[in-house]
């Protein structure tokens, strides 16, 4: 079977619609061979993907997606192959989701100033045990009609400078990347072209980053145009970071970002799962 690679995801631990285990199931109807699941600073759902893993015979890398802060800028950090039993990574966790309940609060707060009633009691039934998220407000807007779209509701709301935008001292980027490594985990930089930065701003990002212990970038991600991934690529090549590859998936709803429906790494491009698969063969002979 040919290799199929999906290293970003997200299930009902975080903002996903589907449960780990279901994600599983349908990354492997989708062809996908070796899987990550990374949620929103949260290792909750790695037991029961693990399992469903096991069952239908994918490989899974235990993964994760941390927020954290560099230059009053919000990144996301993708760790893969990470030990989630690591107690320095377990500590950094209990913060970012207590960061996350406080942000929720205040985010509930800010919409009740502005007539809408209802959002936290909403969420939190929505997130169940699950971490909540902007998507999960996001959700709750449309849902009550004060929106169209998720888009919009953060547009109009939940985005920075927006009216229930609340700042988060999330983890800063070294602290980041320093739970990853420690969890003895690789550590990439998500999406990088999704945080609307300059050329300039993402390349000093990039040197303090590979500083601290990162040593990867996506570069084919979920709604990448070819013109993104030579961007991407580009900064791997310049920084001497590896590649990764992850759809972002989130829910069967969005028909344009699916599970294992990725464009091939680049030529040039060194995979980042060289790192933590080394039998597998590396650059050329991946597609
Ligand atoms: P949070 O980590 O709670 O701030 O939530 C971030 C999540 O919200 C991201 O992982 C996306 O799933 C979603 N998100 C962020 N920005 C947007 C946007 N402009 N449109 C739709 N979803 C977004
Ligand atoms: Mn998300
Ligand atoms: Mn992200
Ligand atoms: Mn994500």
């Amino acid at each position: 079977m040919q290799d199929n690679y999906d290293l970003h995801c997200h299930s009902t631990a975080s903002d996903g619609a589907l449960a780990p285990a279901e994600v599983v199931r349908r990354a492997h109807r989708q062809g996908v061979t070796t899987l990550a699941l990374t949620d929103h600073d949260t290792t909750a759902g790695l037991r029961e993907a693990a399992q469903a893993a096991e069952d239908c015979g994918i490989r899974l890398i235990p993964g994760i997606e941390l927020s954290a802060l560099h230059a009053h800028q919000c990144l996301h950090i993708i760790g893969l192959n990470i030990d989630a039993e690591q107690p320095i990574l377990i500590d950094g966790l209990a913060k970012q989701q207590s960061l996350r309940e406080q942000r929720a609060l205040k985010i509930a707060e800010k919409l009740q100033k502005k007539g809408i009633a209802g959002a936290h009691e909403a969420v939190t039934r929505a997130a169940g045990n699950g971490e909540i998220t902007r998507s999960h407000f996001a959700d709750f807007l449309v849902a009550q009609g004060y929106v169209a779209t998720q888009q919009d509701a953060f547009d109009r709301y939940l985005s920075k400078g927006k009216p229930a935008f609340v700042p988060t001292q999330w983890a800063g980027l070294e602290e980041a990347v320093g739970w990853i490594r420690a969890a003895g985990g690789v550590a990439v930089l998500a999406h990088p072209l999704r945080y609307s930065l300059s050329f300039k701003w993402m390349d000093k990002a990039l040197t303090a980053f590979k500083q601290f212990g990162g040593q990867g970038v996506e570069v084919v991600t979920g709604r990448a145009s070819a013109d993104d991934i030579l961007l991407s690529l580009q900064l791997t090549r310049k920084h001497r970071l590896l590649a990764s590859v992850g759809s972002d998936f989130h829910t069967p709803e969005n028909q344009w970002v699916e599970l294992g429906r990725l464009a091939p790494l680049p030529a040039g491009a060194e995979p980042v799962w060289s790192l933590f698969l080394p039998e597998l063969p590396l650059v050329a002979d991946i597609h």
